[in-house]
């Protein structure tokens, strides 16, 4: 980790071999994951990648939503994980997308 030219910004955890702690099947299955994900992210697999394992997510309770993520409340809209209906950055910038495109709807329909 000194030798390592990135700096974690977690601080609250042990450095240390992963293979001592999650199966051999999960590893590997880690390693190919960063391998293919080297073929679109180009650098994501380097030696100097941290991981941290186990990762635990703990997600909110789907919030009464309708299909472009407004809630009950006038105006009021929900999008990532939040709201539950993602789980992931991908999926989080999505609904933000989904929510912006009726905002702005509502907003030209306003306007006009
Ligand atoms: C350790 C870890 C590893 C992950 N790895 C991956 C991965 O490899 N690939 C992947 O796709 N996803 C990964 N995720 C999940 C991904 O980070 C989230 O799905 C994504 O960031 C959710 O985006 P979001 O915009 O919904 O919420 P966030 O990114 O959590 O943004 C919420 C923002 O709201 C702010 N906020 C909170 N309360 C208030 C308040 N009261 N007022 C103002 N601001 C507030 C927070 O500070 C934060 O900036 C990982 C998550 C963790 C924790």
């Amino acid at each position: 980790m000194e030798r390592s030219n990135v700096t974690p910004t977690l601080k609250s955890v042990t450095p240390g071999d992963i293979a001592m702690a999650l199966p051999h099947r999960v590893v590997v299955d880690i390693i190919e994951g960063l391998e293919s994900l080297n073929n679109v992210i180009p650098g994501v697999a380097s030696d100097s990648t941290l991981i941290y394992a186990p990762e635990i997510k703990l997600y909110a309770m789907r919030l009464e939503l309708d299909k472009t993520l407004k809630t009950r409340v006038e105006g009021l809209y929900a999008a990532g994980d939040g709201a539950g209906v993602s789980r992931g950055i991908v999926g989080a910038a999505a609904t933000g997308i989904v929510a912006a495109r009726n905002i702005l709807e509502n907003y030209l329909k306003t306007e006009n």
